[in-house]
This record gives structure tokens, C-alpha cells and sequence, in this order.
């Protein structure tokens, strides 16, 4: 395998981008190598800048849940362009979108479109504070939810890898509400709640973390979070930006039936291009302007392009249902890379939700971000980088989650799985 054309163009990308990326994961630093540049994608295959083919686990970072030029939403997004790209004010397939997100996902009562998972959390955490008139806010060590100042802490993905969980440029005083729980430990977020009673507006969190890797929630935790919400009248905020319409169409509420006060999505309901939301009870909601006096607003937001590529997804997702066999499909390549990897007698923890999977190299269960911390990541970029050589394209991180699509055929599978038997051989 040659990667000549993309090392040159990640030379010359240095000079104009800071790390040569528009994001930092992407740069492929901790796993000691330089990205590969991308030039097409075609189901679940990705080709690079020198004409190599990979099969792709990173699916966009999720939002790829049909594959690469889905032909459905390729061509309703040709229809769309020749209409115009944006226009400021409000189209029909706006109320489509917000409808396909209601309906699926019924804690959803109204919903507001933006163009990114970082504005939503941004926006949704505004909108906490308004509504309780509250400062403060419960995140978990960990979970991401996207660039946000107040939420820059203990971040997990992107922040964690680089070693940066508290990013220079946020101010202490940006922080201050900002109090740090456990993911999976009810009692620590009961010991928070009772230091701060009365101060905490909003308990966010991802219900399926994928950001520290991926780490599901242990029976109970969920619900406590919800029973403790509602006793001390603190709004639960779900971050499903990952895990809506991709580990099941409802999301992680829908699968651990779990009521949230608010959510926020991203990802697959732009189905590939720039598209976030924050949406819950109609009370809270209507207190967004113009309907309140919350101010939020976005020159491109519910821009026609994208609501069409997330729309068209959606309804394909639910026409089809995918979820059932991409379970199975995660669920098999779980065993396979547990079986090659205890094989070849090395350590690994593996778990899977729908189109959403996760490993880490460590002996126990991983359930919170400081066990995540613990998995050897030596062993993680060695593996990374022999499957990369097999033109197999997994997330550059041990901190990241693995997506697939629909178009993954079960000859990928196959062929992923004998990979998992080489890379460990080697
Ligand atoms: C990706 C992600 C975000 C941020 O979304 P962007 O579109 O990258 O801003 C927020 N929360 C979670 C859980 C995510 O996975």
C-alpha cells in the first residue's frame, strides 16, 4: 500500500490548516501516522488520494448509516440544488424533518434545526438555564458534546487524545458551573446534586457514551438520573447526537425507555452533511425565539441541502428498519475480534448497539472514562496500524466508536474478520 499522494498533500495541507485538518481527530496523531486524504466514497468503501481501497468503520464519525452516495439521497440532493442552496427563509421540508424527528424519537415535542452537535449543546444548554433559571449543569467525565466552552472539560474524543481535556482559551469562570459526575455512578451525580440543591439546571449526558470509547449505561443508571431529575426539579438533557437513529431508530430513549426533557441529535439526521437539533417538551421549547425570549438563531440553519440529505435518510431508515441486522452484524464482529484477539492471548473488551460498536484493549469491563484511560493504547495503535495496511479504515483513537452501514455487505464482514485473525498473528 502507497500513501505517497496523501503525505504530499498533508505537507502542503500543514502550511494552510493548523495540523493540516479541520478537526483534530482526523490528523491521526495518536496513532503516529499522517491521514490518508479521501477523494471518494462509495458504500461502505472509502478511496484515497493514491487509489486505495479501505473498508470504512468511521462512516463520517456516525452520520453514514446508508453508506457513502446513498443513489436515494444523492439524487433528491441533485432535485434540491437545482432549486437554490439556502435562502433565509423557512421551506416545507423543514416541517418534514421536524416531524420524521418528533414522531420517532416522542419525548420530542418540538424541535429546533441547527448546524451542528456543538451548536445544539451550545443552544440546548442555554435554553436549560432559561427555563430553570439555574446556572449550573452536570456533565460526566468523558462524554462529548462538541467544542462547547462550558462542556470542554474532561471531553473526552478529539480533547482526550491530544491530552488537552481542558482547552487554553476557556476561561475558569466559563467552567465554574460546569460540575464533573461519573459516568455509570448514580451516587456520585446524588452527591453533587445534594452539595449544589437547588442550583442545577440541567444533568447532560451521551445514554450511550462513544466518545471515551464506547461504554454503555449499567442497568439502573439511566432511570436513577431520571428519578433524581425529577425530585429535585433539574431537566435531563440526552445528548444523542451519536446514538439517535443509529443504535435504533428512537434512539438510546427509545431502546432503555427513558424519558429526557430535551435531546440533542446531529449526525445521521444530516445523513452527510452540517446538521444539529435540540428539541423536548413543548413548554420548554416554546420558550426559544420568536415563540420566547431564549435567543437562538442561524443564517443557514434548516439550510434546504441538508434537511433534504437528513430527511431522505430518515426515511429510508424508517422504511427499512436496519437496526435488527446491523445488531447482528456489530454484534459478529465483536466475537470475531474477541476470538482473534483471546487467540492470540491478548486482553480485549468489546460491546455493540445497532449500527454502533466499540473495543478496548483491557481485561475487565469498561465503565467509565478513568477505566477507558486504563486500556493500552500501545496495543491499540499496533492494531490500528496493521489493519489500516489490510485496507480496513477504523477510527484513528482508542477513544472513538465504530460505525457500519447498511451497505456493508456480509464479504466486507468476512473480510474485516480475517483481517482481526492477521493483525493479531503479526
Ligand atoms: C459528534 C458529537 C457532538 C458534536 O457534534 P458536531 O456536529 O461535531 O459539532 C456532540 N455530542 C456527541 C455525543 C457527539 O458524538
Amino acid at each position: 500500500m502507497q500513501i505517497t499522494q496523501s503525505t504530499k498533500l498533508f505537507s502542503l495541507a500543514q502550511q494552510r490548516l493548523p495540523g493540516g485538518v479541520n478537526s483534530p481527530v482526523r490528523a491521526f496523531k495518536s496513532v503516529n501516522m499522517t491521514p490518508l486524504f479521501i477523494t471518494r466514497g462509495q458504500g461502505s468503501k472509502l478511496f484515497d488520494k493514491d487509489g486505495n481501497e479501505y473498508i470504512d468503520y468511521v462512516g463520517s464519525w456516525g452520520p453514514m448509516i446508508l453508506g457513502h452516495a446513498n443513489p436515494e439521497v444523492v439524487s433528491k440532493l441533485k432535485e434540491t440544488l437545482d432549486n437554490g442552496t439556502s435562502f433565509g427563509a423557512p421551506t416545507e421540508g423543514e416541517i418534514l424533518l421536524a416531524e420524521m424527528i418528533c414522531e420517532a424519537v416522542p419525548s420530542v415535542e418540538m424541535i429546533r434545526l441547527v448546524n451542528s452537535g456543538s451548536e445544539a449543546a451550545m443552544a440546548v444548554l442555554r435554553l436549560a438555564r432559561g427555563y430553570t433559571k439555574r446556572d449550573k449543569i452536570i456533565k460526566f467525565e468523558g462524554c462529548y458534546h462538541g467544542s462547547v466552552d462550558p462542556l470542554l472539560v474532561k471531553a473526552g474524543s478529539g480533547a482526550m487524545t491530544l491530552g488537552i481535556p481542558d482547552s487554553p482559551g476557556v476561561p475558569v469562570s466559563f467552567v465554574e458551573h460546569t460540575l464533573q459526575a461519573k459516568f455509570n455512578d448514580l451516587d456520585s451525580v446524588i452527591r453533587i446534586t445534594e452539595e449544589n440543591s437547588q442550583d442545577i439546571a440541567a444533568i447532560i449526558l451521551e445514554p450511550v457514551a462513544g466518545n471515551m470509547g464506547m461504554i454503555p449505561p449499567e442497568h439502573g443508571f439511566l432511570q436513577g438520573l431520571r428519578d433524581l431529575c425529577d425530585r429535585e426539579g433539574i431537566l435531563l438533557i440526552f445528548d444523542e447526537v451519536m446514538s439517535g437513529f443509529r443504535i435504533d431508530f428512537g434512539g438510546a430513549q427509545s431502546l432503555f425507555g427513558i424519558v429526557p426533557d430535551l435531546s440533542i441529535f446531529g449526525k445521521v439526521i444530516g445523513g452527510g452533511l452540517p446538521v444539529g437539533a435540540y428539541g423536548g417538551r413543548q413548554d420548554i421549547m416554546l420558550q426559544v425565539a420568536p415563540s420566547g425570549p431564549i435567543y437562538q438563531a442561524g443564517t443557514l440553519s434548516g439550510n434546504p441541502l441538508a434537511v433534504t440529505a437528513g430527511l431522505t435518510t430518515l426515511e429510508i431508515l424508517k422504511e427499512q428498519n436496519p437496526y435488527p441486522e446491523l445488531g447482528q452484524k456489530t454484534a459478529w464482529l465483536c466475537e470475531e475480534l474477541t476470538t482473534a484477539a483471546e487467540t492470540a492471548g491478548i486482553q480485549i473488551q468489546t460491546q455493540s448497539i445497532g449500527g454502533m460498536f466499540g473495543y478496548f484493549f483491557a481485561e475487565n469491563a469498561v465503565r467509565n472514562f478513568q477505566e477507558a484511560l486504563n486500556s493500552d493504547t500501545e496495543k491499540f495503535t499496533r492494531f490500528f496500524q496493521n489493519m489500516l495496511k489490510q485496507g480496513i479504515y477504523l477510527p484513528p483513537s482508542a477513544f472513538e466508536s465504530l460505525f457500519i452501514s447498511t451497505a456493508h455487505s456480509d464479504e466486507d464482514l468476512e473480510r474485516t474478520a480475517s483481517a482481526f485473525r492477521k493483525a493479531f498473528k503479526d
